[in-house]
């Protein structure tokens, strides 16, 4: 950790002078009540140590990194048949593209754009009585975290707006791809979008995905080895929208992404780290965030290549 903090320390302090020529995401209204210029960088490794600078303990909305914990829960919950049901094969499209869906019959390309992570939610909806409830505390149990919660109005504002997802969600089911209920389906998803952690507490409920000893809680197993392994290489090909082969390229780990502004990355056996920067690229990942992680990786040597 101590030769990790001086690198995290003097990245922080360059990229505070660094004109971000990214915008923050406006399109869920609520989202752009975020003050532009917040910027928080936490690093967990397997031992526990943790380090954070700038915003770290800033709460902000973790939108599509959530999809990563709804996709391990439905994969735990639904076993190998899950992958009948989403692909594991990048998009080059937009997150929230229709394009595919007509050509591959209503199966989304993965489980992280937002037609594969409508798909995981409705197979959550199939198993869990209180989808809402037990996500939350399945996200609690994991990360021994009772803080967690949902933003409601942050729920309730993409709702409002929400009109390209309530399309992909119908549109899947005309295929037979959602077997509940539409809008129970999208008022799940909006609520696991809408879920809020900092910069610390994201790098800590991922450390699952980072060494084997965290896939048990309390006794409890939340995903086998192998399981993991496919969770990361989703991420590492799937993580960033059409973007993923450019995070690869300069950052080299796994990760994902969200329209919050956050990225979280795995280094598998070594660490998770969090960055959350607002302003996002047009491909809408974090300007900073990618940025920080490609000068970490670098001059670390830390990628997995
Ligand atoms: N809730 C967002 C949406 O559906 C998630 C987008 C993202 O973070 O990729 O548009």
């Amino acid at each position: 950790m101590e030769n990790y903090k001086k690198i995290i320390e003097d990245i922080y302090l360059d990229l505070k002078d660094v004109e971000d020529t990214g915008k923050i995401a406006d399109y869920i209204p609520e989202l752009a009540f975020v003050a532009p210029d917040n910027l928080g960088i936490n690093i967990t490794t397997i031992n526990k140590e943790s380090f954070g600078v700038g915003d770290f303990e800033k709460k902000f909305s973790i939108q599509s990194i959530a999809k990563i914990l709804s996709l391990t829960f439905a994969y735990k919950l639904e076993g190998e048949p899950l992958w009948k049901r989403v692909d594991v094969e990048p998009s080059g499209n937009p997150f929230n593209s229709l394009l595919q869906l007509e050509a591959d019959l209503g199966k989304p390309r993965n489980p992280f754009i937002n037609s594969g992570a409508l798909v995981v939610c409705d197979v959550l909806l199939s198993h869990l009585e209180n989808p809402k409830e037990d996500f939350l505390n399945f996200c609690k149990e994991i990360s021994n975290n009772t803080s967690l919660s949902y933003n409601e109005k942050v729920a309730q504002s993409e709702k409002s707006v929400g009109f390209r997802n309530v399309a992909l969600c119908n549109f899947i089911k005309s295929f037979g791809n959602i077997k509940n209920n539409v809008d129970d389906v999208l008022d799940f998803y909006f609520h696991i979008c809408s879920l809020e952690m900092n910069c610390k507490e994201l790098s800590q409920i991922f450390l699952y995905l980072a060494d084997d000893f965290y896939t048990t809680v309390k006794g409890k197993r939340i995903l086998t080895m192998n399981e993991a392994k496919r969770i990361n290489a989703v991420m590492l090909t799937c993580g960033f929208y059409d973007e993923s082969g450019e995070f690869a390229f300069r950052v080299g780990l796994p990760g994902k992404s969200g329209v919050g502004g956050g990225i979280i990355a795995i280094h598998p056996d070594k660490f998770c780290m969090t960055v959350w920067s607002p302003k996002l690229n047009e491909k809408g990942n974090s300007y900073k965030g990618m940025l920080f992680l490609e000068k970490f990786t670098t001059k670390t040597a830390s990628s997995i290549f």
